[in-house]
């Protein structure tokens, strides 16, 4: 078990005195492929990481949220009657938005004392956000009887960060954090929210998952990511479709052809990148279903990478470069993850081979003179649970 699930008891201790009445786990995550297709009613597939954060806590005799995290090195404290979308700020609205989202659903949830500490970097497109929603609904689930299923679950996390934290991120990170399966892929419709676990377990194939955070400094990126959501409106709605999703990909040149006019050869480039991401994300489950070698998945990994470069226009030249080096040095695929201008890019390489494409990429970095980059490697694993 990680390190911050050993600790967290210890300082519940410290910090509030006795014994926690539980621990819970929830992991942040990783995109293997599925780009912005969320929003778009498509196809993402995610993976749970051994990284995440841990809580424990104990119900509060008071209707009143006390919370410590360990990162942050700060308790804040806030009667339950107190948070609501705008009210509360920084960090702890990620927690305290549970709260008020379990509420908001009509449970009557009792006050909490909780210690958060987290091994799942923040902000580097790993979700530490969803992995800090969902461990502490799981706990206030657990600890309030409220017995939600895990899909309920995810709509309180999210809730929490769409309305009182702010964020409108799709449902991906939090539904893939508690469904997170060890050695399986979480294939989400976006549409249905139907969810399948797709085995995935690169070691048993002598391969290894390598994620670099790209340390690219995030510029511009909530304004560039509501331009591409209202692209992606706009043309679904030139085309008289739902959501892009609808649009097949053996009628992606018809569609094409009928998106004319100022903003034409734009939108084109938007519809493309989704429509053949949906289909790339399909065509890598069908794959790994089969049981095939993993390492066919790689061409694909890559060509959603040119896609995201070329149509969608969201990676970096940080991202660009990193991604460049780990094919260079023999990954069979890489690709930017999350959703873009910096954050991470993984690579699907032979076990041996880790050390010599994180080299790679660390020596394409330094004649770039950019910041270095830092390489791990992930495995598929379980989702938010009881410790
Ligand atoms: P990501 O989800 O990609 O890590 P976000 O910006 O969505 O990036 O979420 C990061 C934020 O989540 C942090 O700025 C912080 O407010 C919160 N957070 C994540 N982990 C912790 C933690 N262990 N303790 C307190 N806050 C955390
Ligand atoms: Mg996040």
């Amino acid at each position: 078990m990680s390190a911050p699930a050993d600790r967290v008891a210890t300082e519940f201790a410290e910090e509030f005195g006795g014994k926690p009445d539980g621990s819970w786990w929830a992991p942040g995550r990783v995109n293997l492929i599925g780009e912005h297709t969320d929003y778009n009613d498509g196809f993402v597939l995610p993976l749970a990481l051994e990284y995440g954060v841990a809580a424990a806590a104990r119900v509060a005799e008071e209707p009143v949220l006390r919370v410590r995290s360990v990162q942050q090195g700060e308790t804040v404290e806030l009667p339950l009657d107190a948070i609501a979308p705008g009210a509360v700020d920084g960090w702890s609205a990620y927690v305290a938005g549970v709260g008020w989202a379990l509420r908001e659903a009509g449970h009557d949830v009792p006050g909490l004392d909780v210690v958060v500490d987290g091994d799942v970097p923040a902000g580097a497109g790993l979700s530490s956000s969803a992995a800090l929603e969902c461990v502490v609904a799981v706990a206030w689930n657990d600890l309030a009887g409220t017995a939600l299923s895990l899909d309920d679950l995810a709509g309180v996390a999210r809730r929490a960060e769409n309305d009182v934290v702010g964020a409108p991120t799709g449902g991906m990170d939090q539904m893939a954090s508690l469904h997170g399966r060890a050695g399986n892929l979480v294939f989400l419709d976006m549409r249905s929210l139907e969810v399948e676990h797709v085995p995935f377990d690169p070691p048993s194939a002598g391969l290894a998952l390598l994620v670099v955070d790209t340390h690219a400094p995030h510029a511009h990126v909530d304004g560039e990511y509501a331009e591409r959501r209202r692209s992606c409106t706009r043309a679904a709605e030139l085309l008289g479709v739902p959501a892009l999703r609808d649009v097949p990909l053996d009628g992606l040149d018809e569609a094409l052809g009928q998106l004319t006019g100022d903003d034409g050869e734009l939108l084109q480039r938007r519809v493309r990148h989704i429509v053949t991401e949906d289909a790339r994300v399909l065509e890598v489950v069908d794959m790994l279903r089969s049981g095939d070698d993993p390492r066919r998945i790689g061409p694909v990994l890559t060509a959603s990478h040119a896609s995201m470069r070329d149509d969608f226009e969201i990676t970096v030249p940080e991202v660009d470069t990193a991604v460049a080096a780990a094919l260079d040095a023999g990954a069979y695929g890489a690709r930017m993850t999350g959703g873009g201008f910096g954050g991470c890019v993984l690579a699907l390489v032979d076990t041996d081979a880790v050390d010599a494409v994180a080299g790679a990429i660390e020596a394409a970095y330094a004649a770039e003179g950019y910041r270095a980059p830092s390489a791990f490697v992930v495995t598929a694993s379980d989702g938010a649970r009881r410790l």
